[in-house]
């Protein structure tokens, strides 16, 4: 008996063109991309059984023999999103600061002013662990609806060691509790807590709260913001240093409104991302690419904070496996990966292939969500691609292709929603076509 067979769809994205064996992201255009006219995907035990053209994998899984099964004539089946880069926790409430942005006040204005991070900080040490969980779960819920199965998510607003170890304590029970897969990432290294040096501040990251962390056992990643006026280059390297010898892998928002040497030490240090790279330059793409740090950028923040955007040529010039996240966070409120994927070919000029690509399997290596020991750029994907082995995570859309995912900017065609073989969320109020849907 097969858990779950979707059949019949117009076109399926499997992944990667070249994958497993030429390296990801490489070729131009659409030919980046595999997909299969008229496919068929079968799942059991949460991994795929079988993916190929409908006839062939329904002869051998018959929709009529499996558990649950959808006919998804006419639509557009993709891997599920993933998202490699969110603050997706958080408590309180700055929508003022998003007027005050709109008058024309920058974000580095608004950070100098004292909003920003500090007022999220409050918040969150204020909110007690029950309305945490509940923010968050709620936010999970409006990513999933988006077609998000698998998030990473950061803490880094607490800033001291009691919050921080809350904030990922409750990424775990969000974790257990809800569809998308979370990714904890500790992110002490977030800002600077009122009335303290950094100097002082980055010795208590390193001497109090990451042996508390590693202790914890929740965190599989250690990322900072190296950012003029935030943590410098030595600072940075610091708290990821330390965080590598507790068994966290590197992560750093790197080279973002200033390009004070972030991406070089990412490059250095061997970091699994460097994210944001707005103000990188051809030789720290290709420096990242050398060292196999996989690139993440982030429109939906440059779109939000009337920032210039992350120019992708020289990392994809570089063959690296470009990753796109949404950056979700109280200044920048997009949980919709189909937005980010418009965005990045609209005002980055990715091809709608190259930009899938980033939401999917280059998200999943920029999280590591690999087989095996390797650097993360060469091992198999466990998800983010749709092959024989990997998770049953996929996204059925009321489009035709995939490049109406893009076309259509900011509108949410997700019909249903499958994680590890499961369906975990319907669209009951999307536009019914006449074959769309479950055949039973
Ligand atoms: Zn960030």
């Amino acid at each position: 008996m097969t858990g779950l067979v979707v059949h019949g769809c117009n076109q399926l994205v499997v992944g990667p063109a070249n994958e497993p064996d030429g390296g990801p992201g490489e070729g131009d255009g659409a030919t980046v991309l595999e997909t299969i006219d008229d496919g068929a995907v079968a799942i059991d035990d949460g991994e795929i059984l079988a993916i190929g053209d409908s006839d062939t994998v329904c002869r051998e899984y018959p929709p009529e023999n499996a558990d649950r099964a959808i006919d998804a004539t006419g639509k557009l089946v993709t891997p599920g999103f993933v998202d490699p880069h969110t603050h997706a926790l958080f408590a309180g409430d700055r929508s003022e600061e998003f007027v005050a942005r709109i008058e024309g006040t920058t974000y580095t204005e608004i950070m100098a002013a004292g909003g920003g991070i500090p007022v999220t900080v409050e918040a969150v040490r204020e909110a007690s662990d029950g309305t945490l969980l509940e923010n968050l779960l709620a936010q999970l819920d409006v990513m999933l609806a988006h077609g998000t199965t698998t998030a990473e998510v950061k803490s880094g607003y607490g800033l001291d060691t009691e919050t921080e170890l809350r904030m990922l304590d409750v990424i775990a029970r969000a974790d257990e509790r809800h569809p998308v897969d979370l990714i904890p990432t500790f992110m002490g290294g977030h800002g600077v807590p009122d009335g303290m040096e950094t100097d002082s501040y980055v010795e208590s990251v390193v001497s109090e709260q990451l042996p508390a962390v590693a202790d914890q056992g929740i965190a599989e990643f250690c990322d900072v913001f190296c950012e003029e006026g935030v943590f410098d280059v030595e600072q940075s390297r610091r708290i990821l240093e330390a965080g590598q010898e507790y068994g966290l892998d590197a992560k750093i928002h790197a080279e973002e409104f200033s390009h004070i040497g972030g991406a070089q030490l990412a490059a250095d240090l061997g970091a699994v991302s460097a994210d944001h790279l707005l103000q990188a330059t051809e030789s720290d793409a290709a420096a990242l690419a050398t060292a196999g740090v996989t690139p993440v950028l982030l429109p939906a923040t440059a779109f939000a904070l009337g920032e210039a955007y992350a120019d992708p040529s020289p990392h994809l010039a570089a063959d690296a496996p470009v990753a796109l996240g949404s950056d979700l966070n109280p200044s920048c409120y997009v949980h919709n990966m189909g937005l980010v994927v418009s965005l990045a070919c609209l005002r980055m000029g990715m091809h709608p292939a190259t930009a899938l690509l980033g939401a999917t399997a280059n998200a999943a290596r920029a999280i590591s969500r690999t087989d095996g020991t390797g650097m993360s750029r060469t091992g198999t994907l466990r998800t983010g691609t749709l092959r024989t082995g990997t998770a049953g995570d996929l996204v059925v859309f009321d489009h035709p292709d995939y490049l109406h995912l893009p076309y259509n900017v900011g509108s949410n065609r997700v019909e249903t929603v499958v994680k590890e073989g499961r369906v975990v969320h319907r669209n009951t109020s999307a536009p019914r076509s006449q074959n769309g849907g479950d055949t039973r």
